[in-house]
């Protein structure tokens, strides 16, 4: 599927601040009549971008009249981050891309460096506190390393179908 000139966000909490937009916009002037409520967000199997449309593509997310009005962009928790960056590897572990070994070792480094920041005990809580905002940042770094690897033009090319 193509989505040439569709607008592409990067973020899903984007793509659903446009949306929210749109559909004040549509409700604001009337036009298209209803047809807003079928409008939703889905992540583009083509360029890895979010889109507003109409696709039933089973990432699709509805509407959400609440969503995107007063959200900031989310910045996510470790946990989250951990078990993003640990799926990541997995898919990577398959390849084998010397530069994506490399990113790899990286990432699974970070990885076990947050678990064991995990499993501290409560009293070397407080001085390992200064480590756990440094391990913290080198997270929010491969958060956005990851962000980066998923713009398409660092996609690995697609196996012809
Ligand atoms: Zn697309």
């Amino acid at each position: 599927m193509h989505c040439g000139d569709k607008i592409k966000h990067e973020t899903k909490i984007a793509a659903e601040n446009a949306l929210a937009e749109a559909v004040r916009k549509y409700k604001r002037t009337g036009r298209g009549g209803k047809s807003w409520k079928n409008l939703n967000v889905y992540q583009c199997h083509t360029c890895r971008f979010w889109h507003l449309g109409r696709s039933r593509d089973n990432t699709a997310v509805k509407f959400n009249p609440r969503a995107g009005l007063a959200e900031q962009p989310k910045i996510l928790s470790t946990g989250e981050l951990r078990r993003k960056l640990a799926r990541l590897a997995e898919s990577w572990e398959r390849r084998d891309d010397h530069v994506r070994k490399q990113r790899l070792a990286a990432f699974k480094a970070i990885i076990e460096a947050d678990k064991q920041v995990q499993t501290r005990d409560d009293e070397r809580r407080r001085i390992q506190q200064a480590k756990f905002d440094e391990i913290i940042d080198s997270v929010r770094l491969a958060a956005e390393i990851v962000r980066n690897l998923q713009r398409p033009e660092n996609e690995l090319p697609q196996d012809d179908l």
